[in-house]
């Protein structure tokens, strides 16, 4: 069962999901409609996990990343970066209210999530002119320790 978080975080993208189809007279698929729920369950994702998470139903990866497209010129989620090493771009829900921490392997593109309560404190207690926090996503690059073993059994 989806969390009182979640909930909230679905009725916001439902809704601007349907104001995008309507306004640029999209069909509501159940396909686009199954995905809408899975970005809302991941909150954070790559188009691989969205995919694995799709189970019981075949999408095409082309209608994944069409969806995407949708969801993205709707405001619902964005794109933070292009790529990360050999690892598909990921994704976000736009208006999460939770902030992270990741680091990511510039070499392999492995991306873990951090609990560090330094950087956190750190950024949420930051003070910016003319701009008001509500959260950050924090990618921290550099080598993995596979990466890095391999790198030094070359030399
Ligand atoms: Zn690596």
């Amino acid at each position: 069962m989806p969390n009182k978080k979640q909930d909230d975080i679905y009725r916001q993208a439902y809704g601007l999901l349907c104001d995008y189809i309507d306004k640029h007279q999209l069909r509501h698929t159940a396909e686009r409609m199954t995905i809408l729920a899975s970005i809302c369950a991941l909150q954070r994702f790559s188009v691989d996990d969205l995919r694995y998470s799709l189970t019981g139903i075949t999408i095409s990866r082309a209608t994944v990343y069409n969806a995407l497209s949708i969801m993205e010129k709707a405001g619902i989620v964005h794109r933070l970066e292009k790529d990360f090493g050999k690892r598909a771009a990921q994704y976000e829900i736009m208006f999460l209210k939770t902030s992270s921490v990741k680091i990511i392997c510039q070499k392999c593109g492995r991306i873990s999530e951090v609990k560090d309560s330094t950087i956190q404190r750190m950024l949420e207690d930051k003070n910016f002119t003319n701009f008001n926090q509500e959260r950050f996503s924090l990618y921290i690059y550099g080598h993995c320790k596979v990466c890095r073993r391999k790198q030094l059994s070359k030399n």
